[in-house]
C-alpha cells in the first residue's frame, strides 16, 4: 500500500495532545497522565457498575456517585496543581523583578524535573551572574569616582546641552562654587568663565579636542584647561580637565627674574673691570700715580664676581640636593669654628664678639653648610654694625627639645617693611653699603635654604637703629652611638 502524502492523515485528536505533551515536557505530561488516569478510573467504575445486576434506579444513583467523585477528584487535582504552579510562578516573578542585582529567594531551587524547575534554576543562575556583574560595575564605578574625586586636577563633564553631568571637588574648589548640587546645572552657573563655556561648546560642535589657559575668578589662580569629546548614552558630551599651573607660572617668573637679577649683578663689576682695563690700555699703565689703584679696582670687581659665582653655586647645590650626606654635628664645634673665622673681621671693625652660653648640643645635617650659615649670620651682624657695637651668640635647648641658636647684634637694624624680603635672593636694604662691605645679597638666601633642608626654621626681629636678632631652630639629634664631626 502506497501512503497518500498529499492528504492529512486521519488520527485521533488526543494523539496530537499526547505527542505534544511528551515532546514539550514533563509538566504537561504529568497533568495529562493524571487526567487520563482519572478518566480511566471513572470509566472502570462506571463499567463495573453497569455490569452488576442492579435495578436501573440503583445504577443511575451509582453512576451519579461515580461522576460526583470524579468531579471532586478533578477539582482536587486542579486545585493542588494550580496552587503549586501559582506559588512557583510567583517566585519566578519575584526573582525576575529583582533583576538586576537581585538575589534568588532560594539559591538552590529543588529540581522537580519539569520546565518550571529548569526555568527557575536557570534564572537563579542568571541572578547570581547578574549579581556578580552588578557588584563588579559598582566597584569599578566607586573606584573611578574615588580616583576622579581625589585628583588634584579639576574634572568637569557636560552633556550636549552644556549641563554638568559630573565634576570633582578640585574643580568646585577652583571655581569657588559654594552651591549644593552642581550636577544638572549649566556650566556657567558653576564655572563663571565664558571662555571655558565657549571651548566646551566648540568641542561639542566639532568633536575636536581644545586647549585653553584661564584665570579663575576670585582665586587668582591660573589653569590650563584641556577638553575632549565624550560619548555618552544620551549623545555627544564633553569632558574638560583643569590643571592648576599657578605654581608653574610663578616658578617661571622667578626663573626669569633670577636670570635678570644675575645678569644685572654681573654687569656692574664687569663694566668696572672693562672700564678700568680700557683706561690702563689707553695709557694709564704709564700713569705711576694711578695704575696700581686701577688694578686694585679691577681685582676687587673680579673678587666680587667670584663671590657671586661661589654663592650661586652653593644655592644651586642646595636646591638640587647634591649635598645629601648628613653628619652628626656638634653645635659647639660649629659656633666656635665660625667665631674663630670672623674674629679678625670683628677686630678690624671694632665689634665686640661675645660667646654666651653654648650648650653641648647636636643636630643632623651637612656640617660645612651649617658652618657656612652661622658664618653668614655672624658676618652680617659684624658688617651691619657700628664701631664699638656688640654681637652675642648663644645656643640652648628650647622647651620643645629643639636646638635654638640666637645671634643678636647692636647694629643698624632693619626697617620692618624690609624684614619680609631680606631672605630673597639679591635683596639688600642698602645696596651701596652691602657692596661696600663685600656683600652679594645671597647670604641670607643660603642661610634659609641650609636651615630648611635640616628641617629647621629661621626667624628675624629687628629694631631700626638698635639692632637685629636672628633665631635659628633645629631638630636636636641624639649623639649616642654615632660619630661626631
Ligand atoms: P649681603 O650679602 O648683602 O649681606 P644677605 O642676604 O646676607 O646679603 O643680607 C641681605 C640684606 O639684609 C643685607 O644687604 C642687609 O641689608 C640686611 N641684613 C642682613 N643681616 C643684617 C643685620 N644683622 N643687620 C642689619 N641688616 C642686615
Amino acid at each position: 500500500m502506497v501512503a497518500d502524502r498529499g492528504r492529512p492523515s486521519r488520527r485521533w485528536p488526543g494523539a496530537d495532545l499526547l505527542a505534544c505533551s511528551f515532546v514539550t515536557g514533563s509538566l504537561f505530561r504529568r497533568l495529562l497522565m493524571g487526567a487520563l488516569a482519572l478518566l480511566a478510573a471513572t470509566l472502570l467504575a462506571a463499567d463495573y457498575t453497569l455490569t452488576r445486576p442492579l435495578a436501573p434506579a440503583e445504577i443511575r444513583e451509582r453512576i451519579l456517585l461515580i461522576f460526583a467523585a470524579s468531579l471532586l477528584a478533578a477539582f482536587g487535582i486542579v486545585f493542588f496543581v494550580s496552587r503549586s504552579l501559582t506559588g512557583r510562578i510567583r517566585r519566578l516573578k519575584l526573582l525576575a523583578e529583582s533583576f538586576p542585582g537581585g538575589k534568588s529567594a532560594d539559591p538552590e531551587p529543588a529540581d522537580r524535573g519539569d520546565e518550571l524547575s529548569r526555568l527557575e534554576r536557570s534564572l537563579a543562575g542568571v541572578a547570581v551572574e547578574t549579581q556578580k556583574l552588578v557588584d563588579n560595575l559598582r566597584y569599578e564605578s566607586a573606584r573611578r569616582e574615588a580616583i576622579l574625586s581625589s585628583m588634584t586636577e579639576g574634572v568637569l563633564a557636560v552633556d550636549r546641552d552644556l549641563r554638568i553631568t559630573f565634576c570633582n571637588r578640585s574643580l568646585l574648589r577652583a571655581a569657588d562654587f559654594r552651591g549644593v548640587r552642581p550636577e544638572g546645572r549649566f556650566v556657567l552657573e558653576v564655572v563663571r568663565d565664558p571662555d571655558l563655556r565657549q571651548m566646551l561648546a566648540d568641542v561639542l560642535a566639532t568633536g575636536e579636542p581644545r586647549k585653553l589657559r584661564l584665570k579663575a575668578a576670585g582665586t587668582a589662580r591660573t589653569f590650563e584647561a584641556q577638553a575632549a569629546p565624550l560619548d555618552t548614552p544620551t549623545g555627544r558630551g564633553a569632558i574638560a580637565i583643569l590643571h592648576d599651573i599657578t605654581d608653574l607660572e610663578r616658578l617661571e617668573q622667578v626663573r626669569k627674574d633670577f636670570v635678570a637679577n644675575v645678569s644685572h649683578e654681573f654687569r656692574t663689576p664687569l663694566s668696572g673691570i672693562i672700564g678700568y682695563a680700557d683706561t690702563l690700555l689707553d695709557g694709564a699703565l704709564q700713569d705711576a700715580a694711578n695704575n696700581r689703584r686701577f688694578v686694585e679696582i679691577i681685582r676687587a670687581n673680579a673678587v666680587r664676581l667670584s663671590n657671586i659665582a661661589a654663592d650661586l653655586l652653593i644655592l644651586s647645590e642646595l636646591e638640587s640636593g647634591a649635598d645629601a650626606e648628613t653628619d652628626l654635628i656638634s653645635i659647639r664645634g660649629v659656633i666656635d669654628g665660625a667665631l674663630a673665622t670672623v674674629a679678625a673681621e670683628a677686630r678690624a671693625r671694632e665689634v665686640n664678639l661675645i660667646r654666651e652660653e653654648v650648650e653641648n648640643l647636636f643636630v643632623h645635617g651637612a656640617r660645612l653648610r651649617l658652618e657656612q650659615a652661622i658664618l653668614n649670620l655672624l658676618a652680617n651682624a659684624i658688617k651691619f654694625n657700628r664701631s664699638g657695637g656688640e654681637v652675642r651668640i648663644r645656643a640652648a635647648r628650647d622647651g620643645e627639645g629643639r636646638v635654638t641658636i640666637r645671634i643678636a647684634d647692636t647694629g643698624i637694624g632693619i626697617l620692618s617693611q624690609d624684614l619680609p624680603r631680606i631672605f630673597e635672593r639679591f635683596y639688600r636694604v642698602d645696596k651701596a653699603r652691602s657692596r661696600e662691605v663685600g656683600g652679594t645679597g645671597l647670604g641670607l638666601s643660603i642661610v634659609k635654604h641650609v636651615i630648611e633642608r635640616m628641617n629647621g626654621a629661621i626667624q628675624v626681629e629687628s629694631q631700626f637703629g638698635r639692632g637685629t636678632v636672628f633665631t635659628v631652630s633645629l631638630p636636636a639629634a641624639d649623639p649616642d652611638g654615632q660619630s661626631i664631626r
